[in-house]
């Protein structure tokens, strides 16, 4: 096993297992990292996205999805106005296609090459290709950069961040939001919850790991928000009826503490590049404070 992508220690523990794959802790910050090779991880990924793309196309296109796009856009809007857009893991560009219609200048990383060729061919978007930290972006250039379920993906989620923060300019805002290891559906369910898959997330995430992680890319964390709680396993099926409306019942005082707590099962970070320069810490310096 590698040394931890976010503090460098070695110092593993095994965590949840799924079919045949498992999940290591690392014991000196608490980050959950799948027991896989980061070239075997970004190979099964890539299978898995291209297999996907087409409902990809059909949900992100989707009028009720691009709403949705829209409001993340305005609420991103009151903080630097409408400016440069820089999407990590672009997929097939419908967060960027929305950003465009509002006037925003729009660049998207995507490492899964289908993907990334259908944004480009099919709605003439900038999509480059590979993981962002291994393409050559502007640096100090972009008034955004956002990133939604893609944290979870990164095989070197701290160059990644770093890349984010080379690319915004001094100002710049940040939003990215991920799978929750500590949430409350995590601790009920384990790997009986989809999200908590090696093959599928090779890392996942808790509110200090996240917080940590961008501190240590040099950016100055303004807000850590959670939400969502999930009491059934995905297997189940959703329940209809009275089942969901006791469901629902027992869902509420968890839904509701969740936002103070930040035990929901989405963790989504708002940064900032910092005005005047701050420093990156130093590769190797320990991470303290696991949770
Ligand atoms: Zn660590």
């Amino acid at each position: 096993m590698r040394p931890c992508p976010l503090c460098q220690a070695a110092d593993w523990q095994p965590s949840w297992e799924k079919a045949g794959e498992r999940y290591m802790r690392c014991a000196s910050c608490g980050f959950i990292v799948a027991d896989l090779s980061p070239v075997r991880f970004e190979r099964l990924n890539e299978s898995t996205f291209e297999e996907l793309r087409e409902s990809y196309i059909e949900r992100s296109y989707d009028p009720r999805r691009q709403a949705r796009y829209e409001r993340r856009l305005a609420w991103i809007e009151r903080r630097v106005g409408v400016g440069r857009l820089l999407e990590v893991g672009a997929g097939v560009g419908g967060f960027l296609h929305a950003a465009r219609r509002r006037g925003w200048e729009v660049v998207g990383v995507e490492p899964v090459a289908a993907c990334a060729h259908w944004a480009r061919t099919h709605q003439g978007l900038d999509v480059r290709v590979g993981s962002i930290e291994s393409i050559a972006l502007e640096r100090d250039h972009f008034d955004a950069a956002y990133g939604h379920a893609v944290l979870e993906h990164l095989t070197d989620p701290l160059g990644a961040l770093r890349a984010v923060a080379r690319a915004l300019r001094p100002g710049g805002v940040s939003w990215f939001d991920t799978v929750n290891a500590r949430s409350y559906s995590a601790e009920r369910l384990g790997p009986d919850w989809k999200l908590i898959d090696p093959a599928l997330h090779y890392c996942l995430w808790t509110p200090t790991t996240l917080r940590r992680a961008c501190e240590r890319a040099g950016l100055e964390v303004v807000t850590v928000r959670s939400h969502g709680v999930r009491l059934r396993a995905n297997a189940l099926g959703r329940p209809r009826g009275l089942a969901r409306g006791l469901d629902e019942v027992r869902k509420l005082p968890l839904s509701a503490a969740a936002r103070w707590t930040l035990r929901g099962e989405s963790i989504a970070v708002l940064a900032r590049r910092p005005a005047r320069g701050v420093r990156p810490e130093p590769v190797g310096t320990a991470v303290a404070a696991a949770s």
